[in-house]
Protein backbone atom coordinates (compact mmCIF):
# COMPACT_ATOMS: atom_id res chain seq x y z
CA UNK A 1 0.00 0.00 0.00
CA UNK A 2 2.81 2.60 1.03
CA UNK A 3 4.71 1.65 -2.31
CA UNK A 4 1.58 2.24 -4.32
CA UNK A 5 1.17 5.23 -2.29
CA UNK A 6 4.63 6.89 -3.10
CA UNK A 7 4.51 5.64 -6.43
CA UNK A 8 1.86 7.68 -7.01
CA UNK A 9 2.66 10.23 -5.24
CA UNK A 10 5.86 10.32 -6.57
CA UNK A 11 4.36 11.25 -10.28
CA UNK A 12 2.67 14.81 -8.76
CA UNK A 13 6.30 15.74 -7.27
CA UNK A 14 8.22 16.67 -9.57
CA UNK A 15 10.57 13.40 -9.20
CA UNK A 16 12.46 13.53 -11.68
CA UNK A 17 14.58 10.01 -12.38
CA UNK A 18 16.40 7.43 -15.02
CA UNK A 19 14.86 5.47 -16.82
CA UNK A 20 18.20 3.80 -17.76
CA UNK A 21 17.74 6.49 -21.01
CA UNK A 22 16.66 9.39 -18.99
CA UNK A 23 19.87 11.87 -20.32
CA UNK A 24 20.63 10.08 -23.19
CA UNK A 25 20.09 11.23 -26.28
CA UNK A 26 16.67 10.11 -28.45
CA UNK A 27 17.14 6.55 -29.66
CA UNK A 28 18.56 6.29 -33.45
CA UNK A 29 16.07 5.87 -36.01
CA UNK A 30 13.73 7.92 -33.50
CA UNK A 31 12.49 10.85 -35.04
CA UNK A 32 11.43 13.64 -32.59
CA UNK A 33 8.85 16.22 -33.99
CA UNK A 34 9.77 19.69 -34.10
CA UNK A 35 7.23 21.41 -31.86
CA UNK A 36 5.67 24.89 -32.18
CA UNK A 37 3.20 26.91 -30.54
CA UNK A 38 1.17 26.32 -33.67
CA UNK A 39 1.17 22.82 -32.96
CA UNK A 40 -1.96 23.78 -30.32
CA UNK A 41 -5.33 23.61 -31.48
CA UNK A 42 -8.70 24.16 -30.12
CA UNK A 43 -11.07 27.07 -29.43
CA UNK A 44 -12.12 26.18 -25.92
CA UNK A 45 -9.98 26.79 -22.74
CA UNK A 46 -7.43 24.17 -23.00
CA UNK A 47 -5.52 24.07 -26.31
CA UNK A 48 -4.35 20.57 -27.39
CA UNK A 49 -1.15 19.43 -29.10
CA UNK A 50 -1.28 15.64 -29.69
CA UNK A 51 1.38 13.81 -31.34
CA UNK A 52 0.89 10.62 -32.72
CA UNK A 53 -2.93 10.20 -32.05
CA UNK A 54 -6.02 11.51 -32.34
CA UNK A 55 -7.80 13.45 -29.35
CA UNK A 56 -11.75 12.38 -29.38
CA UNK A 57 -14.00 15.26 -29.06
CA UNK A 58 -15.38 13.92 -25.22
CA UNK A 59 -12.09 13.92 -23.96
CA UNK A 60 -12.09 17.56 -25.30
CA UNK A 61 -14.82 18.39 -23.49
CA UNK A 62 -14.03 16.70 -20.54
CA UNK A 63 -11.13 18.20 -19.81
CA UNK A 64 -11.95 21.51 -20.81
CA UNK A 65 -15.09 21.08 -18.28
CA UNK A 66 -12.75 20.73 -15.56
CA UNK A 67 -9.68 23.25 -15.99
CA UNK A 68 -12.76 25.92 -16.59
CA UNK A 69 -13.95 24.70 -12.85
CA UNK A 70 -10.35 24.64 -11.54
CA UNK A 71 -9.79 28.51 -13.20
CA UNK A 72 -13.37 28.84 -11.34
CA UNK A 73 -11.89 27.67 -8.46
CA UNK A 74 -8.82 29.91 -8.43
CA UNK A 75 -10.98 33.00 -8.91
CA UNK A 76 -12.71 32.48 -5.82
CA UNK A 77 -9.80 32.53 -3.89
CA UNK A 78 -7.65 34.65 -5.43
CA UNK A 79 -10.08 37.16 -6.78
CA UNK A 80 -8.09 37.60 -9.93
CA UNK A 81 -9.75 38.47 -13.39
CA UNK A 82 -9.38 35.94 -15.78
CA UNK A 83 -6.15 37.75 -17.97
CA UNK A 84 -7.37 38.36 -21.55
CA UNK A 85 -6.65 35.37 -24.38
CA UNK A 86 -6.05 33.39 -21.65
CA UNK A 87 -5.66 29.23 -22.76
CA UNK A 88 -4.24 26.69 -20.57
CA UNK A 89 -1.86 24.26 -23.32
CA UNK A 90 -1.72 20.93 -22.98
CA UNK A 91 0.70 18.85 -25.28
CA UNK A 92 0.21 15.10 -24.96
CA UNK A 93 2.30 12.17 -26.98
CA UNK A 94 0.77 9.31 -27.89
CA UNK A 95 3.75 7.11 -27.16
CA UNK A 96 5.66 6.55 -23.64
CA UNK A 97 8.94 7.14 -25.47
CA UNK A 98 8.13 9.85 -27.66
CA UNK A 99 6.97 11.70 -24.03
CA UNK A 100 9.93 10.42 -22.34
CA UNK A 101 12.69 11.52 -25.62
CA UNK A 102 10.72 15.26 -26.04
CA UNK A 103 11.09 15.60 -22.47
CA UNK A 104 15.14 15.08 -22.25
CA UNK A 105 15.83 16.37 -26.25
CA UNK A 106 13.59 19.85 -25.68
CA UNK A 107 12.44 20.46 -22.61
CA UNK A 108 14.54 19.06 -19.66
CA UNK A 109 17.77 20.15 -21.06
CA UNK A 110 19.46 22.09 -18.18
CA UNK A 111 21.83 20.58 -15.73
CA UNK A 112 19.95 22.25 -12.61
CA UNK A 113 16.82 19.40 -14.61
CA UNK A 114 18.89 16.67 -14.75
CA UNK A 115 20.66 17.28 -11.21
CA UNK A 116 16.89 17.22 -9.85
CA UNK A 117 16.83 13.25 -11.42
CA UNK A 118 19.49 12.56 -9.19
CA UNK A 119 19.74 8.62 -10.51
CA UNK A 120 15.97 7.95 -10.04
CA UNK A 121 13.38 6.48 -12.31
CA UNK A 122 11.77 8.92 -14.47
CA UNK A 123 8.25 8.38 -13.39
CA UNK A 124 6.78 11.99 -13.96
CA UNK A 125 3.42 11.38 -15.53
CA UNK A 126 3.10 15.05 -16.73
CA UNK A 127 4.87 18.67 -16.10
CA UNK A 128 4.44 22.29 -16.36
CA UNK A 129 6.88 24.59 -18.62
CA UNK A 130 7.03 27.76 -17.50
CA UNK A 131 9.25 29.28 -20.10
CA UNK A 132 7.20 27.32 -23.16
CA UNK A 133 3.51 27.92 -20.95
CA UNK A 134 2.91 24.27 -21.57
CA UNK A 135 1.93 21.24 -20.14
CA UNK A 136 3.65 18.28 -21.17
CA UNK A 137 2.21 14.54 -20.65
CA UNK A 138 1.60 11.48 -22.53
CA UNK A 139 -1.77 9.77 -23.80
CA UNK A 140 -2.43 7.52 -21.13
CA UNK A 141 -2.46 10.49 -18.60
CA UNK A 142 -5.57 11.18 -20.13
CA UNK A 143 -8.52 8.05 -20.00
CA UNK A 144 -10.72 11.01 -20.55
CA UNK A 145 -10.70 13.18 -17.69
CA UNK A 146 -7.72 14.83 -15.49
CA UNK A 147 -6.00 13.09 -12.98
CA UNK A 148 -4.70 15.03 -9.88
CA UNK A 149 -1.18 15.17 -11.54
CA UNK A 150 -2.75 16.74 -14.82
CA UNK A 151 -5.23 19.46 -12.28
CA UNK A 152 -2.13 20.48 -10.37
CA UNK A 153 0.00 20.86 -13.80
CA UNK A 154 -2.73 23.20 -14.77
CA UNK A 155 -2.73 25.02 -11.45
CA UNK A 156 0.60 26.17 -12.56
CA UNK A 157 -0.57 27.32 -15.60
CA UNK A 158 -3.57 29.32 -14.51
CA UNK A 159 -1.16 30.76 -11.77
CA UNK A 160 1.68 31.42 -14.00
CA UNK A 161 -0.07 33.42 -15.93
CA UNK A 162 -1.82 35.56 -13.31
CA UNK A 163 0.98 36.35 -10.98
CA UNK A 164 4.88 36.80 -11.34
CA UNK A 165 5.97 35.84 -8.09
CA UNK A 166 4.43 32.92 -6.43
CA UNK A 167 6.31 31.97 -2.72
CA UNK A 168 7.34 27.89 -3.54
CA UNK A 169 5.07 26.94 -0.86
CA UNK A 170 1.74 28.74 -2.39
CA UNK A 171 2.99 27.75 -5.98
CA UNK A 172 3.21 24.09 -4.71
CA UNK A 173 0.55 23.80 -2.23
CA UNK A 174 -2.35 25.59 -3.97
CA UNK A 175 -1.38 23.33 -6.91
CA UNK A 176 -2.58 19.99 -4.33
CA UNK A 177 -5.15 21.86 -2.94
CA UNK A 178 -7.35 22.53 -5.44
CA UNK A 179 -6.36 19.29 -7.48
CA UNK A 180 -7.77 17.37 -4.50
CA UNK A 181 -10.89 19.82 -3.75
CA UNK A 182 -12.44 19.70 -7.25
CA UNK A 183 -13.77 16.50 -7.94
CA UNK A 184 -15.43 14.77 -5.03
CA UNK A 185 -12.08 12.44 -4.01
CA UNK A 186 -12.36 8.55 -5.07
CA UNK A 187 -11.22 5.99 -2.38
CA UNK A 188 -7.60 6.63 -3.99
CA UNK A 189 -7.68 10.18 -3.58
CA UNK A 190 -9.12 9.55 -0.05
CA UNK A 191 -6.35 7.29 0.95
CA UNK A 192 -3.35 9.00 -0.31
CA UNK A 193 -5.38 12.42 1.61
CA UNK A 194 -5.60 10.10 4.80
CA UNK A 195 -2.05 8.70 4.79
CA UNK A 196 -0.85 12.04 3.61
CA UNK A 197 -2.35 13.70 7.23
CA UNK A 198 -0.93 10.84 9.15
CA UNK A 199 2.73 11.38 8.08
CA UNK A 200 2.37 14.86 8.65
CA UNK A 201 1.43 14.19 11.96
CA UNK A 202 4.33 11.35 12.31
CA UNK A 203 6.95 14.33 11.44
CA UNK A 204 5.29 16.42 13.70
CA UNK A 205 5.80 14.33 16.74
CA UNK A 206 9.19 13.35 15.27
CA UNK A 207 9.80 17.27 15.06
CA UNK A 208 10.85 16.72 11.51
CA UNK A 209 8.37 19.04 9.92
CA UNK A 210 9.97 21.85 7.97
CA UNK A 211 10.62 25.20 9.74
CA UNK A 212 7.80 27.37 9.09
CA UNK A 213 10.18 30.01 8.42
CA UNK A 214 12.10 27.88 6.10
CA UNK A 215 8.88 26.67 4.19
CA UNK A 216 7.90 29.79 3.65
CA UNK A 217 11.10 31.63 2.15
CA UNK A 218 12.11 28.45 0.72
CA UNK A 219 13.22 29.64 -3.18
CA UNK A 220 12.50 26.97 -5.72
CA UNK A 221 16.66 25.75 -4.79
CA UNK A 222 15.69 25.94 -1.29
CA UNK A 223 11.98 23.91 -1.82
CA UNK A 224 13.62 21.32 -3.27
CA UNK A 225 16.54 20.84 -0.94
CA UNK A 226 13.58 19.84 1.64
CA UNK A 227 12.28 16.08 1.19
CA UNK A 228 10.20 16.29 -1.36
CA UNK A 229 6.69 14.58 0.38
CA UNK A 230 7.23 16.60 3.39
CA UNK A 231 7.55 19.81 1.02
CA UNK A 232 4.40 19.34 -0.53
CA UNK A 233 2.29 17.51 2.11
CA UNK A 234 3.45 20.69 4.50
CA UNK A 235 2.55 23.57 1.57
CA UNK A 236 -0.47 21.44 1.04
CA UNK A 237 -1.63 21.84 4.80
CA UNK A 238 -0.53 25.63 5.29
CA UNK A 239 -2.48 26.69 1.89
CA UNK A 240 -5.71 24.61 3.26
CA UNK A 241 -5.44 26.19 6.67
CA UNK A 242 -5.41 29.72 4.99
CA UNK A 243 -8.15 29.12 2.44
CA UNK A 244 -10.28 27.81 5.54
CA UNK A 245 -11.68 31.31 7.20
CA UNK A 246 -12.13 34.33 4.87
CA UNK A 247 -10.11 36.77 6.74
CA UNK A 248 -7.23 34.31 6.52
CA UNK A 249 -7.59 34.11 2.70
CA UNK A 250 -7.69 37.73 2.20
CA UNK A 251 -4.53 38.10 3.95
CA UNK A 252 -2.76 35.32 1.24
CA UNK A 253 -4.56 37.46 -1.43
CA UNK A 254 -2.90 40.37 -0.13
CA UNK A 255 0.74 38.73 0.73
CA UNK A 256 0.56 38.09 -3.31
CA UNK A 257 -0.99 41.09 -4.58
CA UNK A 258 2.28 42.88 -2.36
CA UNK A 259 4.42 40.99 -4.33
CA UNK A 260 3.79 41.46 -8.22
CA UNK A 261 5.56 44.10 -9.53
CA UNK A 262 9.20 43.19 -8.20
CA UNK A 263 12.40 43.18 -9.83
CA UNK A 264 15.71 42.15 -9.49
CA UNK A 265 16.59 45.29 -7.92
CA UNK A 266 13.52 45.51 -6.23
CA UNK A 267 12.36 41.58 -4.68
CA UNK A 268 9.79 41.20 -2.89
CA UNK A 269 10.04 40.79 0.96
CA UNK A 270 10.62 37.79 2.47
CA UNK A 271 7.20 35.50 2.90
CA UNK A 272 7.50 35.02 6.11
CA UNK A 273 8.28 39.19 6.98
CA UNK A 274 4.70 39.24 4.97
CA UNK A 275 3.72 37.11 6.95
CA UNK A 276 4.77 38.81 10.43
CA UNK A 277 3.16 41.90 9.20
CA UNK A 278 -0.14 40.32 7.52
CA UNK A 279 -1.38 37.90 9.85
CA UNK A 280 -2.88 39.01 13.38
CA UNK A 281 -0.41 37.57 16.03
CA UNK A 282 2.18 37.31 13.60
CA UNK A 283 4.64 34.20 12.61
CA UNK A 284 4.24 32.77 15.96
CA UNK A 285 0.47 33.09 16.30
CA UNK A 286 0.80 31.35 12.47
CA UNK A 287 2.83 28.41 13.58
CA UNK A 288 0.82 27.60 16.50
CA UNK A 289 -2.44 27.66 14.40
CA UNK A 290 -0.72 25.53 11.80
CA UNK A 291 0.52 22.96 14.04
CA UNK A 292 -3.20 22.72 16.05
CA UNK A 293 -4.16 22.35 12.09
CA UNK A 294 -2.10 19.49 12.00
CA UNK A 295 -3.03 17.65 15.30
CA UNK A 296 -6.57 18.22 14.24
CA UNK A 297 -6.31 17.17 10.58
CA UNK A 298 -3.95 14.09 11.77
CA UNK A 299 -7.31 13.01 14.73
CA UNK A 300 -9.76 13.28 12.48
CA UNK A 301 -7.79 10.75 9.86
CA UNK A 302 -7.64 8.54 12.88
CA UNK A 303 -11.18 8.57 13.75
CA UNK A 304 -11.80 7.63 9.96
CA UNK A 305 -9.71 4.72 10.31
CA UNK A 306 -11.20 3.54 13.24
CA UNK A 307 -12.76 0.05 12.47
CA UNK A 308 -16.55 0.59 12.05
CA UNK A 309 -16.55 4.63 10.46
CA UNK A 310 -14.76 3.50 7.53
CA UNK A 311 -16.82 3.37 4.54
ZN1 LIG B 1 3.99 21.47 -8.85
Amino acid sequence: MIAMLRAVLGVLLVMPGTLANAAAPAKAGTRLPTLTEWDFKGSGLVQFAAHGFALTSTTDAAVNHSVRQLLERHQSVFGFQTRVGFRVRMRLFGSYSDYTNATFSLFWTNDLDRRALAGRPFNVAGYYVPKAKEIVTWRQQMPGFLGTTLLHEAGHAIMDAHYDSIPMWLLEGSAEYFAYALHPPGELQQRMLRHRWTRLGEWQQAKSLPRLTELLNADPMGFRAIDPEKAYAASWSLFQLLVASDANRRMVVKLLTDRQGATRRSPPEDCSAQIENLYPGGLAKLDATWQAWIVRGTSVTNEVRKPGNRK
